[in-house]
């Protein structure tokens, strides 16, 4: 499985997926990347002295990403992180969050000493979908109540009991109350039989087109479009 990737288009960055700890939540219906998480922390420390070291700077702007969160990397990993920041000159570091680490969001940003944006998994405003469907196990008051905590969210379209309407909304809640965010096509896998919905995704790859050119919106048309995983 490729590790490392260099992202040279929109908002260029170096890329690394680690091996992390099991995710705190783990139940999610469409997410099979967990299956990458170990309980094996040699393992996890190998990868990530692996990785790491491909890292140049290039772009001063480095994510990482971990198939959870990034507190379930083992304190050790999270400070050989920092260090190579410092020492790459990094300007922006991006990684992920799950919504139930929340309360120790300012902690981690404050831990890694650069700009640092935290990606939460939202995947869609609609309650029912969100938590019925996807199992997501997030609950919010509002969409503001989300943009309090980060500026980076990512949605999923292409999945059973989404409409036009339901996917426009969440589209321009998006593009109103978030500065950045991931938009991820759904691929299905081995753990989400029967959740896929071709026709919203063949719509969306066409109503949607534009925002190729937005300059902080990206769009994964396939999970592996930043050229990690797989
Ligand atoms: S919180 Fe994220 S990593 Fe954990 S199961 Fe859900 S989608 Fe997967």
């Amino acid at each position: 499985m490729n590790r490392y990737a260099v992202i040279a288009g929109k908002l260029p960055r170096e890329i690394v997926l680690l091996r992390g700890l099991p995710c705190i939540w783990g139940r999610c219906t469409f997410c099979d990347y967990i299956l990458d998480n170990t309980t094996d922390l040699n393992e996890i420390r190998r990868v990530a002295s692996r990785e790491l070291a491909k890292v140049t700077g290039r772009y001063s702007r480095l994510e990482i990403i971990n198939s959870g969160s990034v507190q379930e990397l083992p304190i050790d990993v999270r400070n050989a992180v920092r260090e190579l920041l410092h020492d790459k000159g990094i300007r922006e570091f991006i990684c992920e969050s799950y919504w139930a680490y929340q309360r120790s969001f300012a902690e981690t940003l404050a831990f890694f000493g650069v700009p640092t944006r935290l990606k939460i998994g939202i995947e869609t405003f609609d309650d029912h979908l969100r938590n019925d469907v996807l199992g997501k196990n997030i609950h919010f008051e509002s969409p503001a109540e989300v943009a309090r905590l980060t500026d980076t969210i990512c949605l999923l379209v292409g999945f059973r009991g989404q409409t036009r309407d339901l996917v426009r909304r969440d589209m321009d809640t998006l593009l109103t109350q978030f500065r950045f965010g991931c938009v991820n096509l759904f691929t299905p896998n081995s753990r989400s039989e029967g959740l896929l919905d071709a026709d919203i995704q063949a719509w969306f790859r066409e109503a949607y087109a534009w925002l190729a050119e937005h300059p902080t919106i990206e769009v994964l048309w396939e999970n592996t479009d930043f050229g990690v995983g797989g």
